[in-house]
Protein backbone atom coordinates (compact mmCIF):
# COMPACT_ATOMS: atom_id res chain seq x y z
CA UNK A 1 0.00 0.00 0.00
CA UNK A 2 1.92 3.47 -1.39
CA UNK A 3 1.02 5.63 1.50
CA UNK A 4 -0.23 9.48 0.48
CA UNK A 5 -0.23 11.46 4.01
CA UNK A 6 -3.82 12.37 4.25
CA UNK A 7 -6.24 12.58 6.72
CA UNK A 8 -9.78 10.20 6.32
CA UNK A 9 -12.80 12.55 6.93
CA UNK A 10 -14.78 9.75 6.72
CA UNK A 11 -14.08 7.89 3.32
CA UNK A 12 -12.62 10.77 1.74
CA UNK A 13 -8.88 11.56 2.44
CA UNK A 14 -8.85 15.08 2.94
CA UNK A 15 -4.94 16.98 3.25
CA UNK A 16 -5.70 20.77 3.53
CA UNK A 17 -3.14 21.88 6.11
CA UNK A 18 -0.37 24.01 5.93
CA UNK A 19 1.30 22.46 8.60
CA UNK A 20 3.48 18.94 7.63
CA UNK A 21 5.87 16.16 9.45
CA UNK A 22 7.53 13.23 9.14
CA UNK A 23 7.85 10.22 10.99
CA UNK A 24 11.61 9.58 12.00
CA UNK A 25 13.24 6.33 12.26
CA UNK A 26 14.30 6.14 16.64
CA UNK A 27 17.43 3.72 15.67
CA UNK A 28 18.70 5.38 12.82
CA UNK A 29 17.30 9.16 13.30
CA UNK A 30 16.64 9.02 9.32
CA UNK A 31 13.43 10.80 8.61
CA UNK A 32 11.05 8.32 6.74
CA UNK A 33 9.17 8.69 3.13
CA UNK A 34 5.64 10.40 3.14
CA UNK A 35 5.08 13.27 4.24
CA UNK A 36 2.02 13.93 6.44
CA UNK A 37 -0.69 16.79 6.43
CA UNK A 38 -1.43 17.96 9.78
CA UNK A 39 -5.57 18.02 10.52
CA UNK A 40 -7.27 21.72 10.50
CA UNK A 41 -9.91 23.03 12.48
CA UNK A 42 -12.00 22.42 9.46
CA UNK A 43 -11.30 18.92 8.66
CA UNK A 44 -12.09 17.96 12.23
CA UNK A 45 -15.42 19.76 12.54
CA UNK A 46 -15.94 17.50 8.46
CA UNK A 47 -14.63 15.01 10.17
CA UNK A 48 -16.87 15.37 13.50
CA UNK A 49 -19.79 16.29 11.41
CA UNK A 50 -19.59 13.18 9.09
CA UNK A 51 -19.51 10.77 12.29
CA UNK A 52 -22.98 12.98 13.92
CA UNK A 53 -24.45 12.49 11.13
CA UNK A 54 -23.76 8.34 10.90
CA UNK A 55 -24.38 7.65 14.32
CA UNK A 56 -28.24 6.87 14.14
CA UNK A 57 -27.84 4.48 10.93
CA UNK A 58 -24.53 2.57 12.68
CA UNK A 59 -26.12 2.29 15.89
CA UNK A 60 -29.45 0.42 14.61
CA UNK A 61 -27.32 -1.27 12.31
CA UNK A 62 -28.35 -5.09 12.96
CA UNK A 63 -25.77 -6.84 15.52
CA UNK A 64 -24.80 -9.48 12.97
CA UNK A 65 -23.67 -7.05 10.44
CA UNK A 66 -21.69 -4.54 13.38
CA UNK A 67 -19.73 -7.93 14.47
CA UNK A 68 -18.90 -8.42 10.40
CA UNK A 69 -17.97 -4.87 10.25
CA UNK A 70 -15.40 -5.69 12.95
CA UNK A 71 -14.11 -9.39 12.14
CA UNK A 72 -13.44 -7.38 9.05
CA UNK A 73 -11.03 -5.18 10.27
CA UNK A 74 -9.08 -7.85 11.75
CA UNK A 75 -8.93 -9.19 8.26
CA UNK A 76 -7.98 -6.35 6.78
CA UNK A 77 -4.90 -6.07 8.97
CA UNK A 78 -4.04 -9.83 8.21
CA UNK A 79 -3.94 -8.56 4.59
CA UNK A 80 -1.84 -6.06 4.82
CA UNK A 81 0.81 -8.78 5.28
CA UNK A 82 4.53 -7.44 5.81
CA UNK A 83 4.06 -4.07 4.83
CA UNK A 84 2.06 -3.11 7.61
CA UNK A 85 4.93 -4.54 10.15
CA UNK A 86 8.12 -3.33 7.94
CA UNK A 87 6.84 0.67 8.09
CA UNK A 88 5.34 0.04 12.14
CA UNK A 89 9.14 -1.37 12.73
CA UNK A 90 10.80 2.12 11.16
CA UNK A 91 8.33 3.95 12.94
CA UNK A 92 9.40 2.03 16.50
CA UNK A 93 11.82 0.16 16.54
CA UNK A 94 10.11 -2.62 17.58
CA UNK A 95 10.86 -5.81 16.92
CA UNK A 96 9.11 -7.64 14.49
CA UNK A 97 8.24 -10.95 16.46
CA UNK A 98 6.46 -8.07 18.77
CA UNK A 99 4.90 -6.51 16.01
CA UNK A 100 3.33 -9.66 14.45
CA UNK A 101 2.42 -10.35 18.19
CA UNK A 102 0.79 -6.88 18.50
CA UNK A 103 -1.14 -7.68 15.27
CA UNK A 104 -2.99 -10.76 16.11
CA UNK A 105 -3.60 -9.32 19.56
CA UNK A 106 -5.41 -6.24 18.04
CA UNK A 107 -7.16 -9.14 15.77
CA UNK A 108 -7.98 -11.09 18.52
CA UNK A 109 -9.34 -8.40 20.24
CA UNK A 110 -11.35 -7.59 17.46
CA UNK A 111 -12.64 -10.83 17.26
CA UNK A 112 -13.55 -10.93 20.87
CA UNK A 113 -15.74 -7.63 20.55
CA UNK A 114 -17.23 -9.03 17.65
CA UNK A 115 -18.60 -12.18 19.67
CA UNK A 116 -19.74 -9.55 22.42
CA UNK A 117 -21.63 -7.97 19.46
CA UNK A 118 -23.16 -10.90 18.13
CA UNK A 119 -24.29 -12.28 21.43
CA UNK A 120 -25.87 -9.17 22.84
CA UNK A 121 -26.02 -9.68 25.83
CA UNK A 122 -23.56 -6.40 27.14
CA UNK A 123 -26.78 -4.32 26.74
CA UNK A 124 -27.98 -5.39 30.04
CA UNK A 125 -31.16 -5.71 30.02
CA UNK A 126 -33.50 -5.15 32.20
CA UNK A 127 -37.28 -5.18 32.53
CA UNK A 128 -39.87 -4.42 35.15
CA UNK A 129 -43.28 -5.59 33.97
CA UNK A 130 -46.48 -3.62 35.23
CA UNK A 131 -48.55 -4.12 38.15
CA UNK A 132 -51.88 -2.11 36.74
CA UNK A 133 -53.27 -3.38 40.22
CA UNK A 134 -51.07 -2.56 42.72
CA UNK A 135 -52.10 -0.33 45.82
CA UNK A 136 -52.15 2.63 46.65
CA UNK A 137 -50.63 3.23 42.51
CA UNK A 138 -49.91 1.17 40.13
CA UNK A 139 -46.65 0.23 38.93
CA UNK A 140 -45.88 1.50 35.66
CA UNK A 141 -43.67 -1.00 33.05
CA UNK A 142 -40.28 -0.22 33.63
CA UNK A 143 -37.04 -1.11 30.77
CA UNK A 144 -33.48 -0.34 30.78
CA UNK A 145 -30.80 -0.72 28.37
CA UNK A 146 -26.91 0.46 27.64
CA UNK A 147 -27.82 2.58 24.24
CA UNK A 148 -23.73 4.13 22.54
CA UNK A 149 -22.93 7.67 23.70
CA UNK A 150 -22.39 9.07 20.14
CA UNK A 151 -19.13 9.84 18.64
CA UNK A 152 -16.53 9.56 20.14
CA UNK A 153 -12.56 10.60 19.58
CA UNK A 154 -9.93 8.45 20.37
CA UNK A 155 -5.90 8.92 21.04
CA UNK A 156 -3.59 6.61 19.69
CA UNK A 157 -0.61 5.35 22.09
CA UNK A 158 2.96 5.50 20.98
CA UNK A 159 3.91 2.33 22.69
CA UNK A 160 1.09 0.22 21.46
CA UNK A 161 1.16 0.84 17.50
CA UNK A 162 -1.25 -1.31 16.72
CA UNK A 163 -3.33 -2.73 20.10
CA UNK A 164 -3.61 0.47 21.70
CA UNK A 165 -3.68 2.58 18.93
CA UNK A 166 -6.14 3.19 15.46
CA UNK A 167 -7.58 -0.17 15.61
CA UNK A 168 -6.60 -0.89 18.92
CA UNK A 169 -9.08 -1.94 22.06
CA UNK A 170 -10.39 1.58 22.46
CA UNK A 171 -11.72 1.99 19.10
CA UNK A 172 -12.48 -1.73 18.55
CA UNK A 173 -14.97 -1.12 21.74
CA UNK A 174 -16.11 2.17 21.03
CA UNK A 175 -17.24 0.63 17.62
CA UNK A 176 -18.55 -2.25 18.98
CA UNK A 177 -21.19 -0.08 21.08
CA UNK A 178 -22.57 1.20 18.10
CA UNK A 179 -20.27 5.06 18.20
CA UNK A 180 -18.87 6.29 15.40
CA UNK A 181 -15.02 6.90 15.91
CA UNK A 182 -12.40 9.71 15.47
CA UNK A 183 -8.74 8.65 15.92
CA UNK A 184 -6.02 11.38 16.26
CA UNK A 185 -2.88 9.32 15.34
CA UNK A 186 0.07 9.48 17.30
CA UNK A 187 2.83 11.11 15.75
CA UNK A 188 5.40 8.81 16.39
CA UNK A 189 3.58 6.25 13.73
CA UNK A 190 1.96 8.23 10.96
CA UNK A 191 2.31 5.54 8.05
CA UNK A 192 1.37 2.75 10.26
CA UNK A 193 -1.60 4.72 11.48
CA UNK A 194 -2.70 5.55 7.57
CA UNK A 195 -2.55 1.70 6.75
CA UNK A 196 -4.28 0.97 9.73
CA UNK A 197 -7.08 3.91 9.08
CA UNK A 198 -7.47 2.48 5.48
CA UNK A 199 -8.01 -0.99 6.59
CA UNK A 200 -10.92 0.15 8.48
CA UNK A 201 -12.17 2.33 5.91
CA UNK A 202 -11.82 -1.28 2.96
CA UNK A 203 -13.98 -2.75 6.44
CA UNK A 204 -16.73 -0.31 6.46
CA UNK A 205 -17.05 -0.37 3.04
CA UNK A 206 -17.08 -4.40 2.21
CA UNK A 207 -19.93 -4.51 5.07
CA UNK A 208 -22.01 -1.91 4.10
CA UNK A 209 -21.35 0.76 7.17
CA UNK A 210 -22.14 4.25 6.99
CA UNK A 211 -19.60 7.03 5.85
CA UNK A 212 -18.36 8.73 9.12
CA UNK A 213 -18.28 5.50 11.00
CA UNK A 214 -14.35 6.31 11.07
CA UNK A 215 -12.55 8.94 10.44
CA UNK A 216 -8.59 9.33 11.08
CA UNK A 217 -6.57 12.83 11.60
CA UNK A 218 -2.61 13.47 11.92
CA UNK A 219 -0.99 15.73 13.43
CA UNK A 220 2.06 16.78 15.62
CA UNK A 221 0.55 19.51 17.60
CA UNK A 222 -1.67 19.53 20.20
CA UNK A 223 -4.43 21.91 18.57
CA UNK A 224 -5.11 18.60 16.80
CA UNK A 225 -6.13 16.59 19.82
CA UNK A 226 -7.44 19.72 21.75
CA UNK A 227 -10.07 20.61 18.80
CA UNK A 228 -11.52 16.88 19.15
CA UNK A 229 -12.01 16.76 22.96
CA UNK A 230 -13.77 20.46 23.27
CA UNK A 231 -15.69 19.67 19.44
CA UNK A 232 -19.36 19.72 20.96
CA UNK A 233 -20.64 16.75 19.09
CA UNK A 234 -17.88 14.59 20.87
CA UNK A 235 -19.27 12.36 23.41
CA UNK A 236 -16.13 10.83 25.15
CA UNK A 237 -12.23 10.45 24.62
CA UNK A 238 -10.31 7.34 25.16
CA UNK A 239 -6.58 7.91 25.68
CA UNK A 240 -3.67 5.94 26.77
CA UNK A 241 -0.27 7.71 27.64
CA UNK A 242 1.04 10.42 30.15
CA UNK A 243 0.06 11.70 33.19
CA UNK A 244 0.32 15.18 31.99
CA UNK A 245 -1.17 14.18 28.81
CA UNK A 246 -4.13 13.02 30.17
CA UNK A 247 -5.08 15.06 32.66
CA UNK A 248 -4.66 17.90 30.37
CA UNK A 249 -7.59 15.76 28.06
CA UNK A 250 -9.69 15.54 31.38
CA UNK A 251 -9.14 19.02 32.28
CA UNK A 252 -10.03 20.43 28.86
CA UNK A 253 -13.13 18.47 28.77
CA UNK A 254 -14.85 18.97 32.03
CA UNK A 255 -14.19 23.05 30.84
CA UNK A 256 -16.22 22.16 27.89
CA UNK A 257 -19.76 24.06 28.19
CA UNK A 258 -20.99 20.22 28.25
CA UNK A 259 -18.66 18.42 29.86
CA UNK A 260 -17.64 14.82 28.52
CA UNK A 261 -16.00 11.56 30.10
CA UNK A 262 -12.16 10.88 29.24
CA UNK A 263 -11.14 7.15 30.08
CA UNK A 264 -7.55 8.13 30.22
CA UNK A 265 -4.88 5.21 31.06
CA UNK A 266 -2.23 7.07 32.18
CA UNK A 267 0.11 4.71 33.37
CA UNK A 268 1.90 3.28 36.79
CA UNK A 269 4.61 1.96 38.85
CA UNK A 270 2.82 -1.78 39.42
CA UNK A 271 4.54 -2.16 42.87
CA UNK A 272 5.93 -5.73 43.36
CA UNK A 273 5.48 -7.14 47.05
CA UNK A 274 7.84 -10.04 47.87
CA UNK A 275 6.66 -11.88 51.24
CA UNK A 276 8.76 -13.88 53.14
CA UNK A 277 7.89 -17.47 51.85
CA UNK A 278 8.59 -17.03 48.05
CA UNK A 279 11.58 -15.48 49.04
CA UNK A 280 13.21 -18.34 50.99
CA UNK A 281 11.07 -20.45 48.10
CA UNK A 282 11.95 -18.64 45.03
CA UNK A 283 14.37 -16.67 45.15
CA UNK A 284 16.35 -16.97 42.18
CA UNK A 285 13.82 -17.47 39.70
CA UNK A 286 11.97 -14.36 41.03
CA UNK A 287 14.76 -11.74 40.32
CA UNK A 288 14.94 -13.77 36.71
CA UNK A 289 11.65 -12.94 36.32
CA UNK A 290 11.51 -9.50 37.86
CA UNK A 291 14.25 -7.98 35.33
CA UNK A 292 12.85 -9.66 32.34
CA UNK A 293 9.30 -8.40 33.25
CA UNK A 294 11.52 -4.92 33.89
CA UNK A 295 13.30 -4.90 30.20
CA UNK A 296 10.44 -6.29 28.32
CA UNK A 297 9.52 -3.68 25.26
CA UNK A 298 12.67 -1.67 26.93
CA UNK A 299 10.60 -1.32 29.98
CA UNK A 300 7.71 1.36 27.71
CA UNK A 301 4.90 -0.26 29.34
CA UNK A 302 2.31 1.34 31.59
CA UNK A 303 2.46 -2.30 33.53
CA UNK A 304 6.15 -2.32 33.97
CA UNK A 305 7.19 -2.89 38.01
CA UNK A 306 8.39 -0.20 38.84
CA UNK A 307 8.54 -0.63 42.48
CA UNK A 308 9.78 -3.67 44.40
CA UNK A 309 9.11 -3.97 48.22
CA UNK A 310 10.72 -6.88 50.67
CA UNK A 311 11.39 -7.01 54.03
CA UNK A 312 15.10 -7.09 54.91
CA UNK A 313 16.92 -10.67 55.44
CA UNK A 314 19.12 -12.29 54.32
CA UNK A 315 16.70 -13.80 51.37
CA UNK A 316 16.36 -10.23 50.20
CA UNK A 317 19.62 -9.71 50.16
CA UNK A 318 20.51 -12.59 47.98
CA UNK A 319 17.13 -11.51 45.82
CA UNK A 320 18.65 -7.99 45.23
CA UNK A 321 22.11 -9.06 44.54
CA UNK A 322 20.81 -11.69 41.68
CA UNK A 323 18.60 -8.63 40.25
CA UNK A 324 21.47 -6.60 40.09
CA UNK A 325 23.86 -9.24 37.89
CA UNK A 326 20.94 -9.48 35.76
CA UNK A 327 20.38 -5.74 35.76
CA UNK A 328 23.75 -5.10 34.60
CA UNK A 329 24.01 -8.03 32.37
CA UNK A 330 20.66 -6.03 30.37
CA UNK A 331 21.25 -5.14 26.67
CA UNK A 332 20.45 -1.72 26.13
CA UNK A 333 17.27 -0.91 23.72
CA UNK A 334 15.81 1.31 21.30
CA UNK A 335 13.19 3.66 22.72
CA UNK A 336 10.58 5.11 20.54
CA UNK A 337 11.15 8.71 20.45
CA UNK A 338 13.93 11.02 21.37
CA UNK A 339 10.98 12.57 23.48
CA UNK A 340 10.48 9.35 25.20
CA UNK A 341 14.43 8.81 25.53
CA UNK A 342 14.29 12.38 27.77
CA UNK A 343 11.89 11.61 29.97
CA UNK A 344 13.43 8.86 31.18
CA UNK A 345 16.36 10.56 31.82
CA UNK A 346 14.53 12.85 33.38
CA UNK A 347 13.03 10.08 35.54
CA UNK A 348 16.82 8.83 36.63
CA UNK A 349 18.37 11.96 37.49
CA UNK A 350 14.80 12.94 39.46
CA UNK A 351 15.36 9.59 41.27
CA UNK A 352 19.00 9.86 41.87
CA UNK A 353 18.36 13.30 43.32
CA UNK A 354 16.54 12.29 45.79
CA UNK A 355 19.43 12.06 47.99
CA UNK A 356 17.59 8.60 49.91
CA UNK A 357 18.11 6.49 46.99
CA UNK A 358 21.12 4.83 45.75
CA UNK A 359 21.75 3.62 41.82
CA UNK A 360 22.69 0.06 42.13
CA UNK A 361 22.87 -1.22 39.14
CA UNK A 362 23.20 -0.19 35.51
CA UNK A 363 22.95 -2.29 32.69
CA UNK A 364 25.11 -2.38 28.95
CA UNK A 365 25.22 0.88 27.66
CA UNK A 366 24.12 0.87 23.44
CA UNK A 367 25.47 2.56 20.50
CA UNK A 368 22.12 4.47 19.39
CA UNK A 369 21.38 7.88 20.65
CA UNK A 370 17.46 6.78 21.82
CA UNK A 371 18.83 3.34 23.36
CA UNK A 372 18.03 3.19 27.39
CA UNK A 373 19.86 1.28 29.92
CA UNK A 374 18.40 -1.08 32.68
CA UNK A 375 18.41 0.51 36.39
CA UNK A 376 18.07 -0.86 39.74
CA UNK A 377 17.57 1.71 42.09
CA UNK A 378 17.55 1.54 46.50
CA UNK A 379 15.82 2.73 48.97
CA UNK A 380 14.51 2.52 52.83
CA UNK A 381 10.84 1.99 53.75
CA UNK A 382 11.62 4.79 55.55
CA UNK A 383 12.99 7.23 52.80
CA UNK A 384 9.79 5.74 50.49
CA UNK A 385 7.53 6.83 52.75
CA UNK A 386 8.85 10.09 53.71
CA UNK A 387 9.24 11.11 49.71
CA UNK A 388 5.96 9.77 48.16
CA UNK A 389 7.50 11.43 45.22
CA UNK A 390 9.88 8.46 44.35
CA UNK A 391 6.61 6.25 43.56
CA UNK A 392 6.30 7.95 40.04
CA UNK A 393 6.36 6.10 37.19
CA UNK A 394 9.49 6.01 35.00
CA UNK A 395 8.49 5.44 31.93
CA UNK A 396 11.11 2.57 30.86
CA UNK A 397 13.42 0.02 32.23
CA UNK A 398 14.11 1.61 35.85
CA UNK A 399 12.49 -0.35 38.99
CA UNK A 400 13.42 0.72 42.53
CA UNK A 401 13.76 -1.83 45.80
CA UNK A 402 12.53 -0.93 48.34
CA UNK A 403 13.95 -2.62 51.82
CA UNK A 404 11.26 -2.33 54.47
CA UNK A 405 11.86 -3.03 58.29
CA UNK A 406 9.02 -5.10 59.04
CA UNK A 407 5.34 -6.42 57.94
CA UNK A 408 3.88 -3.12 59.48
CA UNK A 409 6.42 -0.90 58.07
CA UNK A 410 5.49 -3.06 54.20
CA UNK A 411 1.75 -2.39 55.20
CA UNK A 412 2.45 1.69 55.70
CA UNK A 413 4.16 1.45 52.01
CA UNK A 414 1.12 -0.14 50.86
CA UNK A 415 -1.11 2.41 52.55
CA UNK A 416 0.52 5.60 51.17
CA UNK A 417 0.38 4.31 47.66
CA UNK A 418 -1.76 6.16 45.50
CA UNK A 419 -3.69 4.78 42.14
CA UNK A 420 -2.09 2.13 40.08
CA UNK A 421 -2.86 -0.12 37.51
CA UNK A 422 -1.72 -3.59 39.18
CA UNK A 423 -0.03 -4.84 42.31
CA UNK A 424 1.99 -8.36 42.52
CA UNK A 425 2.58 -10.32 45.54
CA UNK A 426 4.54 -13.11 45.25
CA UNK A 427 4.28 -15.30 48.50
CA UNK A 428 2.93 -19.23 49.64
CA UNK A 429 0.01 -19.70 50.78
CA UNK A 430 1.22 -19.46 54.54
CA UNK A 431 2.27 -15.86 53.90
CA UNK A 432 -1.41 -14.92 52.56
CA UNK A 433 -2.81 -15.96 55.84
CA UNK A 434 0.21 -13.72 57.54
CA UNK A 435 -0.16 -10.90 55.16
CA UNK A 436 -4.02 -10.75 54.64
CA UNK A 437 -4.20 -7.17 55.25
CA UNK A 438 -1.76 -6.26 52.72
CA UNK A 439 -4.33 -7.50 49.84
CA UNK A 440 -7.20 -5.39 51.64
CA UNK A 441 -5.21 -2.43 51.20
CA UNK A 442 -4.13 -3.08 47.52
CA UNK A 443 -7.64 -4.07 46.46
CA UNK A 444 -8.43 -0.08 47.49
CA UNK A 445 -4.97 1.07 45.24
CA UNK A 446 -5.18 -0.78 41.99
CA UNK A 447 -7.48 -2.29 39.15
CA UNK A 448 -5.56 -5.65 38.93
CA UNK A 449 -4.00 -7.78 42.01
CA UNK A 450 -1.52 -10.31 40.28
CA UNK A 451 -0.13 -12.92 42.57
CA UNK A 452 3.04 -14.92 41.87
CA UNK A 453 3.60 -13.65 38.11
CA UNK A 454 4.27 -10.51 36.43
CA UNK A 455 2.62 -7.47 35.55
CA UNK A 456 4.12 -6.86 31.99
CA UNK A 457 1.34 -9.10 29.67
CA UNK A 458 -2.32 -7.93 29.72
CA UNK A 459 -4.54 -10.24 29.24
CA UNK A 460 -7.33 -9.79 26.62
CA UNK A 461 -10.41 -11.35 28.45
CA UNK A 462 -14.02 -10.77 29.67
CA UNK A 463 -12.66 -10.54 32.97
CA UNK A 464 -9.77 -8.37 32.66
CA UNK A 465 -9.26 -4.85 34.43
CA UNK A 466 -6.72 -2.47 33.12
CA UNK A 467 -7.68 0.37 34.83
CA UNK A 468 -7.28 1.58 38.66
CA UNK A 469 -8.02 5.00 41.06
CA UNK A 470 -6.60 8.30 39.77
CA UNK A 471 -3.67 9.25 39.11
CA UNK A 472 -3.65 5.72 37.17
CA UNK A 473 -6.86 6.66 35.29
CA UNK A 474 -9.39 9.31 35.20
CA UNK A 475 -12.30 6.70 35.37
CA UNK A 476 -11.73 3.81 38.25
CA UNK A 477 -14.87 2.48 37.14
CA UNK A 478 -13.81 1.37 33.91
CA UNK A 479 -11.05 -0.83 32.52
CA UNK A 480 -9.67 -0.06 29.12
CA UNK A 481 -8.89 -3.92 28.00
CA UNK A 482 -10.93 -7.05 27.98
CA UNK A 483 -14.54 -6.68 26.72
CA UNK A 484 -16.02 -4.61 29.72
CA UNK A 485 -14.05 -1.78 28.13
CA UNK A 486 -17.63 -1.20 25.63
CA UNK A 487 -19.20 0.31 29.11
CA UNK A 488 -17.15 3.12 28.83
CA UNK A 489 -19.06 4.15 25.44
CA UNK A 490 -22.64 3.29 26.70
CA UNK A 491 -24.92 4.67 29.22
CA UNK A 492 -28.17 3.10 30.58
CA UNK A 493 -31.34 4.17 29.03
CA UNK A 494 -34.83 3.57 30.68
CA UNK A 495 -38.60 2.75 28.39
CA UNK A 496 -41.67 3.69 30.73
CA UNK A 497 -44.66 2.64 29.42
CA UNK A 498 -43.90 2.43 26.04
CA UNK A 499 -45.89 0.11 23.45
CA UNK A 500 -43.96 -3.31 22.21
CA UNK A 501 -43.46 -1.96 18.90
CA UNK A 502 -41.69 0.88 19.22
CA UNK A 503 -39.28 -0.24 22.15
CA UNK A 504 -36.03 -1.42 20.91
CA UNK A 505 -35.61 -5.39 20.14
CA UNK A 506 -33.54 -5.95 23.53
CA UNK A 507 -36.43 -5.30 25.53
CA UNK A 508 -39.32 -6.72 23.95
CA UNK A 509 -41.43 -9.00 25.11
CA UNK A 510 -40.48 -12.52 24.09
CA UNK A 511 -36.49 -11.93 23.96
CA UNK A 512 -36.90 -11.94 20.02
CA UNK A 513 -32.68 -11.55 20.73
CA UNK A 514 -32.44 -14.58 22.99
CA UNK A 515 -29.96 -12.51 25.46
CA UNK A 516 -29.21 -12.68 28.83
CA UNK A 517 -31.89 -10.50 30.79
CA UNK A 518 -32.90 -9.41 34.26
CA UNK A 519 -37.00 -9.58 34.29
CA UNK A 520 -38.74 -8.76 37.53
CA UNK A 521 -35.11 -9.27 38.88
CA UNK A 522 -35.00 -12.82 37.53
CA UNK A 523 -31.84 -13.24 35.22
CA UNK A 524 -32.81 -15.59 31.92
CA UNK A 525 -33.87 -15.65 28.44
CA UNK A 526 -37.10 -16.38 28.30
P1 LIG B 1 1.73 11.72 25.62
O1 LIG B 1 2.66 12.86 25.73
O2 LIG B 1 0.80 11.52 26.73
O3 LIG B 1 0.94 11.89 24.25
C1 LIG B 1 -0.07 10.96 23.85
C2 LIG B 1 -1.05 11.66 22.95
O4 LIG B 1 -1.73 12.67 23.69
C3 LIG B 1 -0.40 12.34 21.78
O5 LIG B 1 -1.20 12.13 20.64
C4 LIG B 1 -0.39 13.77 22.18
O6 LIG B 1 -0.58 14.62 21.09
C5 LIG B 1 -1.60 13.92 23.06
N1 LIG B 1 -1.37 14.95 24.06
C6 LIG B 1 -0.41 14.97 25.02
N2 LIG B 1 -0.52 16.08 25.76
C7 LIG B 1 -1.55 16.76 25.26
C8 LIG B 1 -2.16 17.99 25.58
N3 LIG B 1 -1.70 18.75 26.58
N4 LIG B 1 -3.19 18.40 24.83
C9 LIG B 1 -3.66 17.65 23.81
N5 LIG B 1 -3.12 16.48 23.45
C10 LIG B 1 -2.10 16.05 24.17
O7 LIG B 1 2.48 10.35 25.43
P2 LIG B 1 3.65 9.96 24.44
O8 LIG B 1 3.90 10.99 23.42
O9 LIG B 1 3.27 8.64 23.97
O10 LIG B 1 4.92 9.80 25.37
C11 LIG B 1 5.34 10.78 26.28
C12 LIG B 1 5.44 10.20 27.67
O11 LIG B 1 4.20 9.59 28.04
C13 LIG B 1 6.44 9.08 27.81
O12 LIG B 1 7.74 9.52 28.05
C14 LIG B 1 5.89 8.31 28.97
O13 LIG B 1 6.32 8.84 30.19
C15 LIG B 1 4.42 8.49 28.89
N6 LIG B 1 3.67 7.32 28.36
C16 LIG B 1 3.07 6.53 29.23
C17 LIG B 1 2.35 5.45 28.77
C18 LIG B 1 1.65 4.57 29.71
O14 LIG B 1 1.02 3.64 29.29
N7 LIG B 1 1.73 4.85 30.96
C19 LIG B 1 2.26 5.17 27.43
C20 LIG B 1 2.90 6.01 26.54
C21 LIG B 1 3.59 7.09 27.03
P3 LIG B 1 0.70 15.21 20.34
O15 LIG B 1 1.53 14.07 19.95
O16 LIG B 1 0.08 15.92 19.21
O17 LIG B 1 1.42 16.06 21.31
Amino acid sequence: MKLTGHNFIGFERSGNGKVHFQAKNPESQESLETIFFEATTKEIDQAVTKAEGAFLTYKSIKNNQRAAFLEAIGDELLALGDTLINRCKEETALPEARLNGERMRTVNQLKLFAGVVREGSWVDARIDTALPDRQPLPKPDVRQLQVPLGPVGIFGASNFPLAFSVAGGDTASALAAGCPVLVKAHPLHPGTSEMVGQAIINAAQKTGMPDGVFSLVQGTSVDVGMAMVNHPKITAIGFTGSFGGGKALWDAANKREVPIPVFAEMGSSNPVFILPGALSDRNDSIAAGMISSLNLGVGQFCTNPGLVITNVSEDSTHLIEKMKKLATESAAGTMLSAGIKSNYEKGATRLSANHSTELVATGRAGTSVNNAETRLYQTTGQNFIAHPELAEEVFGPTTLHIASEDKNEMLKIAENLEGHLTATIHGTEDDLKVYEDLIAILERKVGRLIFNGYPTGVEVCHSMVHGGPYPATTAPQSTSVGTAAIKRFARPVCYQDFPQTTLPEPIKDGNPLSIWRMVNGQLGKD
